[in-house]
């Protein structure tokens, strides 16, 4: 491949405690939870909100918050529950999920980051990384106005693909393309008959006729691509429903033309889709889509190696640990890459064989917050140390929420005693995340 090199000076914009790349429900968890501690931080992200996947993805759910007993996602988690909660109610949901609202979604995350007294940059896209002796020195982002750099004490990866730690140079795994979790663009819908849509009882994969329906339309071409996982619709406000609806196969989130591939693939699909519902679902003859994640719904990608390696076993046995900085409970949700009607059967089986009891969860340790050969960098949310199994647990938004206000916590403890993050004191970080509400053994 031909290259070329070039040399230009780039300005040191910023110069703060924490820098946080990547405003997703881990970033803002982090940047919130280290703002409070009184840490001078920096969130920037790429794109144009606060959210990541739960708002510019238009993912319509959150996933499990509790045990049965307990909030497990407290602290940080419960201010935007109890926030969203009483945006639900209004819109008087049916559906047991509980549902999210994008729009009021990202009004609650700036509404927390500007009281914290978060500086957020919006446009600013993480370019280069510059690592001495394993330590970061600068992260440097193409931003509208041109290159700039950022320095700080301490830096957090909250990209989702674990980008800045894996160009910081931490080692990553990645399932090969071929068995990567498929992608999905979220889709709102509006126009559609919900009493008529729920006592037509066609909802999912997990509902009688769905599966025959869909058969019937790969069969006649009307759908393109067969894909027998059907995660469906919720209502999210009084106008609209969004949609988990369609895969697309072999993405690699961290390749733009994959990307790109993916979202112009997705578009095409949801016409299809849009007219299968109209022909076949009851209440949604006169639905429309009225829009569509402006990022591509991406389940999986790195997963940064840390000091720890959260794995099956662990989930399974209920683990605790002395470093826990958290717990939680969705089962593996490993969506699979060739959705016929026996592969979605055995999901579903190795779904509910994950599934904890009441009061039952497995503890996160602080470790898997810490990219092996980097000193002051932690990542969170989606990209952090675990095997494919406990990420397709712990991705899910809650679990982001977690591991970024413990983060967050860890950060903030680190820039203000001037000491990497693995070298605080760990028991002092979990009295810490205690204090705020922080749920753990
Ligand atoms: C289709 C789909 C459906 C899902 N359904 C559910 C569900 O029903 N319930 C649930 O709880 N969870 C669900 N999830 C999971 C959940 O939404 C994500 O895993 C979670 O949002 C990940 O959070 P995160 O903080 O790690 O990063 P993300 O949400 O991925 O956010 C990462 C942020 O980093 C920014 N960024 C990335 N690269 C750069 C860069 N180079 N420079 C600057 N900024 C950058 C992005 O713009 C983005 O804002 C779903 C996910 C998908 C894809």
């Amino acid at each position: 491949m031909n290259t070329v090199s070039f040399s230009c000076e780039i300005p040191v914009r910023y110069d703060v405690d924490i820098c946080i790349t990547g405003a997703g429900p881990g970033g803002v968890a982090a940047a919130v939870t280290a703002a409070r501690q009184g840490a001078k931080v920096l969130l920037l992200d790429a794109h144009t909100m606060p959210g990541g996947m739960s708002t510019a993805a238009r993912v319509p759910v959150l996933m499990t918050v509790s045990d049965g007993i307990r909030l497990l996602p407290d602290g940080f988690g419960r201010e935007i529950i109890d926030r969203s909660t009483a945006a639900a109610q209004a819109h008087n949901f049916d559906n047991g999920w509980m549902p999210l609202h994008a729009e009021q979604l990202k009004w609650i995350y700036e509404d927390l980051l500007t009281q914290a007294g978060v500086e957020l940059l919006y446009y600013a896209r993480l370019a280069a990384v510059r690592t001495e002796n394993g330590t970061v020195r600068e992260t440097i982002y193409a931003a509208p106005s041109g290159l700039f750099a950022v320095k700080a004490k301490i830096f957090i990866d909250g990209t989702g693909d674990g980008t800045l730690a894996t160009w910081a140079g931490a080692p990553f795994d990645m399932a090969p393309l071929e068995e990567i979790m498929p992608s999905t663009l979220c889709s709102f819908w509006a126009g559609f008959d919900w009493q008529a849509y729920r006592d037509g009882g066609a909802c999912t994969h997990n509902d009688d006729k769905m599966p025959d329906l869909l058969e019937a339309a790969f069969k006649d071409g009307s759908l393109s691509t067969e894909d027998f996982h059907h995660t469906g619709l919720v209502r999210n406000s009084n106008f609209t429903a969004g949609g988990n609806i369609s895969h697309v196969f072999g993405i690699d989130g961290t390749d733009e033309r994959s990307l790109t591939r993916g979202l112009v693939e997705s578009r095409r699909l949801l016409q299809e889709y849009e007219r299968f519902y109209r022909k076949n679902i009851a209440g949604f003859a006169n639905a429309e889509i009225v829009d569509s994640g402006s990022l591509l719904g991406i389940r999986e990608s790195r997963r940064i190696k840390g000091d720890y390696t959260l794995v099956l076993e662990d989930f399974q046995k209920r683990r605790d640990f002395p470093d826990e900085i958290g717990r939680y409970n969705f089962s593996a949700d490993i969506h699979p890459p060739r959705p016929t009607r026996a592969q979605v059967e055995e999901h579903k089986k190795f779904f509910r064989s994950t599934a904890c009891g009441h009061g039952e969860s497995y503890g996160i340790p602080y470790r898997v917050l810490l990219p092996q050969k980097i000193n002051n960098l932690l990542t969170c949310g989606r990209c952090v140390s675990t095997d494919r199994y406990v990420h397709a647990s712990l991705r899910v938004i809650p679990g982001c929420w977690i591991t970024g206000q413990a983060a967050g916590m860890a950060a903030a403890m680190a820039a203000d005693a001037n000491c990497t993050p693995r070298e605080i004191n760990v028991q002092q970080l979990r009295e810490n995340l205690r204090n705020i509400g922080g749920y753990f053994h």
